[in-house]
């Protein structure tokens, strides 16, 4: 759930979760009791520095910046013929 600021008439300052639906207009501050009123901020949807964050930035990073491999995996190093004709074997290698 999204945090949301409030402040209270005496200056305290406070954060609260609540659903964006259910956000009220003012909530009760922890200190005097007072009707806090919800101060204009953009509601915390996430915390940046989370696993899924890092999961969902290295995903869409690997979309245009593949990371580097030593070599290919599960394969053997034997090469595979592709072909039986002996005159293949003559074409210049790579
Ligand atoms: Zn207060």
């Amino acid at each position: 759930m999204p945090l949301y600021a409030f402040r209270c008439p005496n200056g305290t300052e406070f954060e609260s979760s609540f659903a964006m639906a259910e956000v009220p207009d003012a909530a009760p501050c922890p200190d005097c009791n007072a009707p806090a009123r919800r101060q204009m901020s953009s509601a915390r949807l996430s915390i940046a520095n989370s696993a899924e964050f890092k999961l969902i930035d290295a995903t869409k990073r690997s979309a245009h910046e593949p990371q580097l491999v030593s070599g290919r995996t599960g394969a053997s190093k034997k090469a595979t013929r592709y072909t039986g004709n002996p005159l293949h074997q003559k074409l210049p290698r790579p």
